[in-house]
């Protein structure tokens, strides 16, 4: 019996029907099944796909045929995937990749040419900064970093004619925000298209393109997955940005996703509003758990009133997010104590992941972008940055308390 994919693509509603609410796409959104009739999606692991025919190859590389031709172009199983993110964000489209790095490079690289000008948050995940950085004026383009809390700055970098603008809201480690849509307002009367990282927020607990982004990226690795298991990103936006200059980049230059971790997303998918909405409360919870310790000098959490930025999280988030900053006291040696005490919560620099993870930005993540710069974004030797899992918050709390008294044991006079 052959495979044949069959019409069925709940998520792009049929014109009259009521559109479905987000917990509904991340179960249904963009599956279609073979005419074997499987519940789950299928896993299509194949890199290439026959022909019935010479005519019929010659058909679809001619474009007047529809047919599956390569992974590196498309797969079956990365499509449905790309249909659920895409119908989870209300964008036009959306293309998978194999990282997000990969998904933010794509972005950039496709959109950009000798000669353009960049203006971009200078709080960026660390390999997003050295792509503007390092990477970008290497091809001839200017690129320019602005605090993205500072308007003003955003009102004189945008002064001038600008084809991209990239910002990350919030910002790791900070949890720092952009008022993304006056700074939208901004780009866009400069010429520029608007990419925005969306990776701490999340798809559920902020709606960029709603805010005035054109192009949305993910880090499916974190809360997509979600589970420490595969590597991933994905682009979101308009069907003619996506079609005419996203996808020729991606097909030539094939940083494709597998299609085996697109199945693995498609199922962490599954579990997303449940895990991020737990990971949400339990984050709260504790945020307001460390605030109330004396061993901590400051938290952010975007929804803790004390967070520089409130008033601005409540408009353009429905959630804090899953992320604690906190800064102890006692600097490095504090924060390291605090780390090898910890029994339950792991040492790693990944997030958005379903096992709590602490990590030191200092000596980590934002080791490379030097002590200046870490000055400049706050970043000091006691701030460390929590990813809250789905463990009972009441252990999470007990951990951090053993956590803390390390901290102050060893360093109290
Ligand atoms: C992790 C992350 C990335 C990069 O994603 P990878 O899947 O690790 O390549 C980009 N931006 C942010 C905000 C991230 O957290």
């Amino acid at each position: 019996m052959s495979v044949t994919p069959l019409e069925s693509s709940p998520g792009t509603a049929s014109p009259g029907d009521r559109p479905l609410r987000p917990a509904t796409l991340l179960v249904r959104g963009g599956t279609e099944r073979s005419n074997f009739r499987e519940t789950s999606e299928a896993l299509f692991l194949t890199s290439g796909f026959v022909y019935e025919s010479a005519e019929q190859a010659e058909a679809t590389f001619a474009g007047t045929e529809q047919h599956w031709v390569y992974s590196r172009f498309g797969n079956p199983t990365v499509a449905m995937l790309e249909r659920r993110l895409a119908a989870l964000e209300g964008a036009e489209a959306c293309r998978m990749t194999a990282t997000g790095m990969a998904a933010v490079n794509a972005a950039l690289l496709a959109h950009l040419k000798a000669g353009d000008r960049v203006v971009a948050s200078r709080a960026l995940f660390g390999s997003c900064h050295w792509i503007v950085s390092t990477l970008l004026p290497r091809f001839g383009v200017e690129t320019v970093f602005v605090e993205g809390r500072d308007l003003d700055a955003w009102r004189s970098a945008l002064s001038s004619p600008t084809a991209l603008v990239l910002l990350e809201t919030p910002s790791n480690p900070m949890l720092d925000l952009v008022d993304l849509p006056a700074v939208a307002e901004l780009a866009h009367a400069a010429g520029a298209l608007v990419v925005v990282d969306n990776v701490f927020a999340t798809p559920l607990l902020q709606r960029p393109l709603e805010l005035g982004a054109d192009v949305v990226v993910y880090s499916c690795t974190k809360h997509l997955d979600g589970q420490g298991r595969v590597l991933g990103g994905a682009v979101l936006g308009r069907t003619r940005w996506v079609e005419d200059i996203l996808q020729p980049f991606l097909r030539n230059t094939g940083p494709a996703l597998s299609p085996f971790n697109a199945w693995v997303i498609l199922k962490g998918m599954e579990t997303l509003a449940l895990r991020v909405g737990a990971m949400n409360t339990s984050a709260a919870r504790i945020a307001a758990f460390l605030e109330a310790r004396r061993e901590v000098l400051a938290v952010r959490y975007p929804f803790a009133p004390s967070h520089p930025q409130y008033a601005l999280a409540q408009r353009l988030m429905t959630g804090g997010g899953t992320l604690v900053t906190f800064e102890l006291a006692g600097g490095k040696e504090a924060a390291f104590r605090f780390c090898d005490a910890l029994k339950l919560v792991d040492i790693s620099n990944n997030l958005g992941d379903a096992k709590s993870l602490i990590t030191h930005p200092a000596t980590t993540t934002h080791y490379r972008i030097g002590a200046d710069e870490r000055a400049r974004l706050g970043i000091g030797d006691g701030v460390l940055r929590l990813s809250v899992g789905l463990e009972d918050p009441a252990d999470l709390e007990d951990d951090l308390a053993r956590g803390l008294n390390a901290a102050r044991e060893g360093g109290a006079p």
